[in-house]
């Protein structure tokens, strides 16, 4: 919609200047530095950071719902910065100037609600949040979005000639973090580091295809994780991981595009987040207190978060109920088919009990769950999510076991919607489809494909046909006829179909 036609009073908004300042506050000692560098974690404790705007006060002192009528009028803004993550500017990263964002179709992914058959089997209603549908087919592109505009921004500003970014990554982080500096092309060049035969081959065709420098290691992300912490430490390298509180940021979009999508109404739905690394639980706990501290939502939605029993450090934690006595242990991971959230010492864990304390405080009750699922609860949901329209990858499948389970446990109660984070699309996983297909897991994983659920080509070829049609030679005449007739007889023989 041409900006003459939006309503005067709403204009002047429309499309914002950069504005504020935004400082990264250290969890542990609680020291702030100036954004105007890219800082990982903090020179004096090795903490992580979070990024606040100072100018906050100016945000939560326009009314509710100011806010809301504006997100909602720049759903029909055609300005390309502000199409994706950025609809919420103002709450994300107010001090890159719109120019300097850089926009590939990120954001605004689908909600789709599920059918009544898996209505039925999880007990309440649910939607499935499709971010598999972002460019580089995962919720990470929400984060690179942001942190690759204010690193395109710095570097505009200080006139740098050359940067090289880098990540570790299960297999999702360095798609991304390759997709859009591609994008950037001439002045940035992504180099990815991945636990080598840790990612599915199509993750790793990603990163590769975007041109980056893929280097594989023996080990695990874990592993891969410290030899890029020392990287960053030591040389001149933008760090891309989430430890840049830069992604953290445009992840929060999750949580505003959920109170939008849902009209702000997030009274009665429950979040459920696989956790693996933590900084997605982290951005979307932090959307949804901004929002609610704005007035743009009126109250906190429950947060689930799901973790795999065979990587689930941040289930343990809460599985103390006494603050006092909580004490973080990273745990040694275990194969899992959530292999994006294979992770034993998640990065984010600071953020993650800082912002939980908060939320709690601020909901005044308890909202956030962390819960334990297994591999063939994984698994088994997948599968059946995506039997019933959905497009889940596996940590999909994570999400829609922890909904399962938080029905059973009564964190989430009947009158309650779900809305399940589904973070990848299932061609990045599509491996471990066919693992299960064909019962080839091995033993370590502990699943066992469910015969009813399993699914498998079947050649049609009838010993009746003498010749088949073959690349560069096809059938002609009687032949063709034959091999028509005899296997649309077959077919329709394997399909049971009665003759019209
Ligand atoms: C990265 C990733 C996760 C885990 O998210 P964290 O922010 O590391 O907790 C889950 N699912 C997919 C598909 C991912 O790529
Ligand atoms: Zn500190």
């Amino acid at each position: 919609m041409n900006i003459e036609q939006f309503p005067k009073a709403i204009r002047p908004y429309l499309i914002p200047e950069p504005k504020g300042e935004m400082v990264y506050r250290c969890l542990g000692c609680q020291q702030e530095m100036d954004a105007n560098q890219l800082h990982y974690t903090c020179p004096d404790c090795g903490s992580v950071f979070l990024l606040y705007n100072k100018n906050h006060a100016e945000l939560i002192s326009l009314s509710g719902s100011h806010w809301r009528m504006l997100f909602d009028y720049r759903k029909m803004l055609n300005h390309q910065a502000l199409k994706g993550i950025f609809r919420y500017y103002e709450f994300i990263a107010p001090v890159i100037p719109l120019d300097d964002i850089i926009y590939l179709g990120e954001g605004h992914t689908p909600l789709v609600k599920s059918n009544s058959r898996l209505k039925e089997m999880i007990g309440i209603e649910f939607y499935f949040k499709n971010d598999g549908l972002n460019p580089s087919a995962s919720f990470k592109d929400r984060g690179m979005a942001c942190a690759l505009s204010y690193i395109n921004h710095l570097a505009r500003k200080n006139n740098s000639a050359k940067i090289l970014a880098i990540c570790a990554s299960t297999g999702d982080t360095s798609a991304s973090a390759a997709l859009y500096a591609s994008y950037l092309g001439d002045f940035i060049k992504s180099a990815v580091i991945l636990p080598r035969g840790k990612v599915t081959p199509q993750q790793l065709s990603q990163p590769l295809g975007s041109g980056a420098k893929v280097l594989e290691i023996p080990g695990v992300f874990d592993d891969c994780m410290k030899v890029v912490e020392s990287l960053a430490e030591k040389y001149q390298v933008a760090l891309l991981n989430s430890k840049n509180s830069w992604r953290i940021l445009g992840q929060e979009s999750f949580a505003f595009e959920i109170s939008q999508d849902f009209d702000y109404q997030v009274e009665n739905k429950a979040v459920i987040v696989p956790i693996g690394n933590a900084g997605n639980i982290t951005a979307i706990m932090s959307g949804f207190l901004k929002f609610f501290e704005a007035g743009i939502i009126n109250s906190l939605p429950k947060i689930i978060g799901v973790q795999s029993e065979h990587a689930d450090p941040v289930y343990h934690y809460y599985k103390e109920k006494s603050p006092d006595k909580r004490k973080f242990v990273p745990v040694t991971v275990r194969p899992s088919v959530a292999q994006a959230a294979m992770i034993g010492n998640p990065v984010s864990m600071p953020r993650v009990i800082e912002l939980v304390n908060r939320y709690n405080q601020k909901a005044r009750k308890e909202k956030v769950f962390v819960i334990q699922v297994t591999e063939q609860e994984i698994m088994d949901c997948m599968i059946i999510a995506n039997r019933n329209g959905n497009i889940a990858c596996t940590q999909g499948g994570e999400s829609m076991a922890g909904l399962k389970k938080a029905v059973e446990l009564g964190y989430v109660k009947q009158d309650e919607v779900g809305v399940l984070n589904s973070t990848a699309h299932i061609i990045k996983f599509a491996s471990f489809q066919e693992m299960y297909f064909n019962n080839s897991f091995g033993s370590d994983f502990e699943v066992h494909p469910r015969e009813d659920l399993k699914n498998a080509p079947k050649l049609i070829a009838s010993s009746k046909i003498k010749k088949y049609p073959e690349q560069g030679h096809p059938l002609e005449g009687d032949e063709m006829k034959h091999f028509i007739k005899e296997t649309a007889t077959a077919i329709a023989k394997e399909l049971k179909l009665d003759e019209r």
